[in-house]
């Protein structure tokens, strides 16, 4: 077995990986055809939402049906993006646009990934071997914590989760956000993730929501085999930045590049 990272054997693309081609997937169940609709409508007139109500439920039912229509298929990550209360994860004047298709603000800095974002790094994440296999994500490490929005998702999804944040504010309101919805079975760590968590290791999906120059050795060796890492970073022309998905095999690692991205920097040591 080789410790080395291989350059894909295959030229696959992340099209081809979409579950949007595989077939016999469930429909949505909850009233789709109205929400569909309105969404398609939302979509037209490019979503000025007059209010999210008190928990938000119906918007967030619109949000998941317009990620539906831009072809997120993954039944496990739209139910949970229906479920988890965006808007209590940024700053309350923000609430309005928790639900449009847009990043925020969360302060430092930072921003808070758009929703068609969060669930197609998902959907990918749930094409891994292990995933397939299990329904589930099992034991995942997260990069980037930020006001935990992502963290809270995945939570539904995944056995156990480690999740790191380099800025400790961003860190300490993650757990209160977290403590507040009561999220069960996650472990924030303040630290650099660049790193991993090795001591909690292996991990059989791990995502990041920051971008360096390339994926860090220790992410490639602390996850499992047949698990599957998905993050942004550089460019192979050096333009840019793209969504890097990476299959640990019992033999090397396969990596394939997809869609151009823009994610904040994925930076070292801790503030
Ligand atoms: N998924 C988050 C998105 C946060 S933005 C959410 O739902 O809010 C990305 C985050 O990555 C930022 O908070 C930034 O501080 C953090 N980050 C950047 N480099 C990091 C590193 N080396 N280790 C841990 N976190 C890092």
């Amino acid at each position: 077995m080789s410790d080395t990272p291989r350059k894909p054997r295959f030229p696959a693309s992340l099209a081809a990986l979409s579950p949007a081609a595989s077939a016999g997937k469930p429909q949505a169940t909850l009233r789709p055809q109205r929400h569909l609709a309105e969404a398609a409508a939302d979509a037209r007139r490019q979503v000025q939402p007059s209010g999210i109500g008190l928990d938000g439920a119906g918007v967030r039912q619109r949000m998941v049906a317009r990620l539906r229509l831009e072809g997120i298929n993954c039944e496990p990550v739209l139910k949970a993006m229906s479920e988890v209360p965006r808007h209590r994860f940024v700053d309350s004047a923000l609430a309005i646009q928790a639900y449009e298709d847009t990043s925020l603000p969360i302060g430092l800095g930072q921003t808070i990934s758009k929703p068609s974002v969060v669930a197609r790094m998902l959907e990918w994440l749930f094409l891994g071997e292990r995933a397939k296999a299990s329904g589930h994500l099992g034991h995942v490490l997260e990069i980037g914590t930020g006001c935990g929005y992502q963290t809270a998702v995945l939570a539904t999804m995944s056995r156990k989760i480690v999740s790191i944040e380099r800025l400790q504010a961003l860190h300490q309101q993650a757990q209160q956000h977290l403590d507040q919805q009561q999220v069960r079975g996650v472990h924030l760590l303040w630290g650099d993730g660049m790193q991993g968590h090795a001591a909690l290791g292996p991990y059989d999906s791990i995502i990041s929501a920051a971008g360096g120059e390339d994926i860090p050795q220790a992410w490639l060796q602390q996850l499992a085999v047949g698990g599957r890492l998905v993050a942004p970073a550089r460019a192979s022309d050096g333009r840019g930045q793209v969504l890097v998905v990476v299959d640990r095999l019992v033999d090397g690692w396969r990596r394939i590049s997809g869609e151009a991205v823009q994610f904040v920097p994925l930076k070292s040591g801790t503030d």
